[in-house]
């Protein structure tokens, strides 16, 4: 049985760019006659803005876009995220270092810029040093657990090789919350999600879900990132670059729009919702399900 997810932070409402990471999983769901769920990651209480939970799922209705299950919340989820971490015993550790400490050790930076981690804290904690986040193990890079491979469904064979790209990474934040890398690989376990469909922002997050997975022994999904929508700066569209609020009394614009960015050739211009899911579906389905 097909299960899909759209996963939104609550960082303010939806925008064209969510709205193409909505449409794209809820067109893959459909098209396999599958389950669709929404979960809203709150997970990151600091960076939560109150109402847009519920702002971005009355916008996904009006969309014609609702869950078939229980939407989960993952700021009630906290004890499942310790379990899990709880099960990773000796993979995990906890680490003192601050972000000016680890920027200062090193200067080997990964794929999108950020410091790897240079493993201080890896062997112990230094006498006087007091924990900050927790971190889990990475294996060499010339083991060849290191090296994550996934065939994506949009963007074909990925590999990346944890050690030299990302480095032991946080499960637990300095900050007490949950790492967001950890809350999704639980959730989406629990939900029993069978494929995730997602922005292209996150196709580098997902060697170190799939690592999560593993050691967990929970099982991969299958995956497909849709290109991230960028403005005209060539920023991905995001609050803080700007993105306008989507407007539902225009919805049939802004699904044709997200349709059009995900490359689908509609028969006609729809003249209703439903007449555009009629449409988008089957034209989904044509070009991403095997029959
Ligand atoms: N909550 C994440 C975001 O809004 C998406 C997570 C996911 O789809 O895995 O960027």
């Amino acid at each position: 049985m097909y299960i899909g997810r759209f996963a939104p932070s609550p960082t303010g409402p939806l925008h064209a760019g969510s709205l193409v990471a909505a449409l794209a999983s809820y067109l893959d769901a459909r098209a396999h006659h599958g389950r669709w769920l929404i979960r809203i990651e709150d997970v990151d209480e600091a960076r939560t803005v109150a109402g847009a939970a519920e702002d971005i799922i009355q916008t996904l209705a009006a969309f014609g876009m609702r869950s078939d299950g229980e939407i989960l919340l993952q700021s009630a989820r906290q004890i499942r995220y310790s379990d899990a971490f709880d099960k990773l015993g000796g993979a995990v550790y906890a680490c003192a270092c601050s972000r000016k400490e680890i920027a200062d050790s090193r200067v080997t930076l990964a794929a999108d810029g950020a410091v790897i981690y240079p493993g201080t804290c890896r062997n112990g904690l230094a006498p006087g040093r007091t924990p900050r986040a927790w971190r889990v193990r990475v294996p060499a890079a010339t083991d060849p657990h290191a090296l994550i491979q996934f065939d994506d469904r949009w963007q074909g064979l990925i590999s990346e090789n944890l050690a030299e790209h990302v480095g032991d990474f946080v499960l637990k934040r300095a900050d007490g919350f949950w790492a967001y890398q950890l809350a999704v690989v639980v959730d989406d376990a629990e939900q029993g999600v069978t494929d995730i469909v997602r922005g292209a922002d996150l196709l580098e997050s997902t060697a170190r879900q799939i690592y999560l997975q593993r050691l967990l022994g929970f099982s991969t999904p299958r995956y497909l990132h849709v290109p991230a929508v960028v403005n005209d700066r060539g920023e991905k569209l995001s609050k803080q670059t700007g993105a306008q609020p989507l407007d539902v009394r225009n919805s049939i614009n802004a699904l044709m729009g997200a349709a059009e960015h995900l490359g689908l050739t509609l028969s006609h211009a729809p003249s209703s919702v439903d007449e555009f899911w009629s449409l988008a579906i089957p034209a989904w389905g044509q070009r991403f399900v095997r029959t």
